[in-house]
């Protein structure tokens, strides 16, 4: 291909790609959309720049508005997470918690978390699964005996097994993130048995700012680690927040230990987001889990088998379908694809069980941030779980249905909850 043509080309496709986002139910629970004043942040200069080191000690020059907006960064995370510490160098979650693993642990040590079907991260994986905590950091991984009712870790049964297999670290928080975890009820018996407590709040940091979730660090979590651009609307980067005590291993573990460069535009954006969230994060928050409750309900009452109904469906972003009865995960994912609803198919804790695999597992996750920021409310939901249904249960023309969603999306194309908002959501914005 010549070089013009590939060049040409490939700007048409993000800008086909915008066309096509203003179009859809954007479902994915661990995505959103970033405010105009985000997306400006991420087009500067910043993005073309070098810092390494804290502010005020960078290896480079060239630093001084650089420094200025990660200092303010920091003191914005603090802020709103109530925390003594934040690192805003991670360039992603993943290396969040790679940089925390090295900060808290040596490789060998064990850590206890949640198994990836039962919601847990690639990124807390063993090393024969290829995940990051045994095959990059040599973790040995134990899971959190998990109760697939409640989708929750079983508290009794956790406490036991923290007393006698003594891992080096505790590690709450997961990709299916229905219910608080009981950071509370086994923080203490992790640290009596020497354990760091940890918690992944990549899904909910958002909410956890927004007052809507649970409030680890008070709670008897030592460190945080997260994405900003799942329920915090920010742009692709990490963060870590911790207690003072943890601030110069926690420091080390990200610089040197896991990045060089980290994406200055991106702290950049993330100050911007951390200021709305400070202003809008409240409202948008218990918005966003209204807005799950309600969704859950909807698609209930349609004969769909959200799971844990009888504790409300979520306390959070997200909701998991367990669509066995109709097909799996994997074929029912693209179809709602034709059909316009983006959302992903996930493992459920019982799939291995049952032969299933994450290609083709029993369920789906659906996440309501991105739907709430750009306007939606319950009765909204109503109409989104009319769509899903007209799709898996009724087996409707995915055609037809992409043209109704179409049409339901038209009045929806503002991000809400910020500053600024002269530029759409989805718009494509040309500087060449
Ligand atoms: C998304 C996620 C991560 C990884 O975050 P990235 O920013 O995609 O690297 C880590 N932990 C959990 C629980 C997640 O859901």
């Amino acid at each position: 291909m010549r070089p013009r043509e590939a060049y040409d080309r490939t700007l048409g496709l993000l800008q086909k790609h915008h066309e096509w986002f203003k179009t859809v139910l954007p479902l994915i629970a661990s995505e959103n959309v970033q405010s105009p004043a985000v997306r400006e942040a991420l087009t500067t200069d910043f993005g073309g720049r070098y810092a390494e080191g804290m502010p005020g000690e960078r290896v480079y020059a060239g630093c001084t508005y650089i420094d200025q907006v990660e200092l303010l960064a920091m003191e914005l995370a603090r802020e709103l997470f109530k925390a003594e510490h934040a690192n805003v160098q991670p360039v992603s979650g993943a290396v969040s918690n790679l940089a925390m693993y090295t900060a808290l642990t040596d490789p060998g040590d064990t850590m206890m978390c949640l198994s990836i079907a039962a919601g847990g991260h690639i990124t807390m994986g063993k090393k024969k699964f290829g995940g990051a905590a045994g095959a990059v950091h040599g973790l040995e991984v134990e899971y959190f005996p998990f109760d697939e009712k409640r989708m929750n870790i079983d508290v009794e049964a956790t406490a036991k097994k923290i007393a006698e297999i003594k891992p080096k670290l505790v590690m709450f928080g997961g990709s299916l993130f229905l219910f608080p975890h009981p950071v509370k009820e086994l923080s203490k018996v992790a640290k009596e048995h020497g354990a760091h407590v940890a918690y992944d709040a990549a899904h909910v940091i958002g909410l956890i700012g927004g007052g809507q979730f649970q409030d680890p660090l008070r709670e008897g979590a030592e460190v945080i680690t997260c994405s900003t651009h799942k329920t915090l609307p920010g742009p692709q980067h990490g963060m870590i927040l911790c207690k003072k005590e943890l601030a110069d291993p926690i420091n080390r573990g990200v610089f040197p230990g896991m990045v060089s460069n980290h994406h200055l535009h991106a702290v950049a954006g993330l100050a911007v987001a951390l200021a709305e969230m400070l202003e809008f994060g409240k409202e948008y928050t218990a918005q966003i889990v209204k807005n799950a409750k309600a969704l859950g309900k909807a698609l209930y009452d349609r004969g769909l088998a959200v799971l844990c109904a009888d504790q409300g469906f979520t306390a959070s972003h997200t909701l998991g379908i367990d669509v066995t009865k109709y097909g799996d995960g994997g074929v029912i994912e693209r179809k709602l694809e034709q059909a316009s609803v983006i959302l992903n198919r996930e493992l459920l804790p019982w799939d291995p069980r049952q032969g299933r695999h994450f290609r083709n597992p029993g369920g789906l996750r659906l996440g309501t941030s991105e739907v709430t920021r750009i306007g939606m409310k319950e009765s909204e939901m109503g109409e989104i779980a009319e769509f899903i249904k007209r799709v898996i249960v009724d087996g409707e023309e995915t055609k037809r249905v992409a043209a109704d969603v179409a049409e339901f999306r038209r009045d929806y194309q503002r991000v809400h909850y910020c500053f600024e908002s002269a530029t759409q959501a989805y718009e494509y914005v040309k500087i060449r």
